[in-house]
């Protein structure tokens, strides 16, 4: 999208009184040419300010998309080795309470290598369909296979929302999975709702935790939200056993990763996951201190 002043140099006479309106500083005459510069907030007061009519806020024409096609929630499955994360419990739990407006369903994205055993875990839940990719190139977190898995699932599947944990591997894989569907990320969501056009209310805090601002992503889709730990209730448990889980596959291209795995080393989460004494295998996930002390 194409947002700007424009200046129609054919009726612009040089006055400069656009130049006085502006309390910006954003209009100069340069070469005997009016211009603006990154400092113009499109606030429009100098637009009414000319009196050749010179002055203009363009917009590009915004095709619309079709919102109707993008359905459902997907969880992305965080985990350490098939461990599954604490935190996709929380988002399947918020992501159940979401789709009840609009009649969604709820799908998980796991990723991963030997995790047949563990996926089995998700379909105690309320869960739709438990998309998993399994296989040896995932037994490191190495963004671009995972990347590749992560969009071939979106694709397949055309979700509204995916919902990504606010943990370290969480922010980075989902920031690169949204930048490829060219849509909107809001990171460290303390709150979501949603409207009955499928725009999601991403909410977090800002401005020095200030306030709490509410971010849509108003044209694009999927709508990408990470989730603060800890935030958010638990999915609850169900006695039954789902027949949830369907294998995917990836085309063997697709399988080969840039990154190359020179060591594994722990260090600790910051932030929020810290409570939980979690501790982090770089490229893996996590691991929590006391699974450290069994290895
Ligand atoms: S006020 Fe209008 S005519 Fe005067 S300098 Fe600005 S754009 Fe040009
Ligand atoms: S639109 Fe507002 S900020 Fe931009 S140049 Fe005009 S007066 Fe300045």
């Amino acid at each position: 999208l194409f947002i700007g002043l424009q200046v129609d140099y054919n009726k612009c006479i040089l006055c400069g009184e656009c130049i006085a309106s502006c309390t910006f500083n954003a209009i100069k005459i340069n070469n005997n040419k009016l211009t603006v510069n990154d400092n113009c907030t499109l606030c429009g007061i100098c637009v009414n300010t000319c009196k050749y009519d010179a002055l203009s806020i363009q917009k590009d024409e915004i095709n619309e998309i079709d919102k109707s096609k993008w359905k459902g929630i997907l969880v992305y499955v965080e985990h350490n080795n098939g461990k599954i994360h604490p935190i996709t419990y929380e988002l399947i739990g918020k992501a159940l309470k979401l789709a009840k407006l609009l009649s969604y369903k709820v799908y998980c994205l796991f990723i991963g290598f030997q995790i047949t055993e563990s996926s089995k875990e998700l379909s105690h839940y309320m869960v739709d369909k438990v998309f998993v990719y399994e296989d040896e190139a995932f037994k490191y977190f190495r963004e671009d296979v995972y990347c590749n898995a992560f969009e071939n699932c979106i694709k397949e599947l055309m979700p509204a929302i995916v919902l990504i944990g606010g943990t370290e591997v969480g922010k980075s894989i989902a920031s690169s999975v949204a930048t490829r569907f060219h849509s909107g990320l809001t990171a460290d969501c303390t709150e979501l709702m949603i409207k009955e056009n499928s725009d999601l209310v991403q909410i977090r805090p800002a401005f020095s935790e200030n306030v709490m601002a509410q971010i849509l992503t108003t044209n694009h889709r999927p709508q990408f939200a990470t989730v603060r730990y800890k935030v958010m209730d638990e999915a609850k448990k169900l006695e039954v056993v789902r027949d949830n889980i369907i294998n995917c596959s990836l085309d063997e291209k697709l399988l080969v990763s840039n990154i190359e795995v020179i060591k594994e080393e722990t260090r600790e989460y910051k932030e929020s996951i810290s409570e939980a004494n979690v501790l982090v295998v770089a490229g893996q996930g996590f691991k929590t201190k006391e699974d450290l002390s069994k290895c």
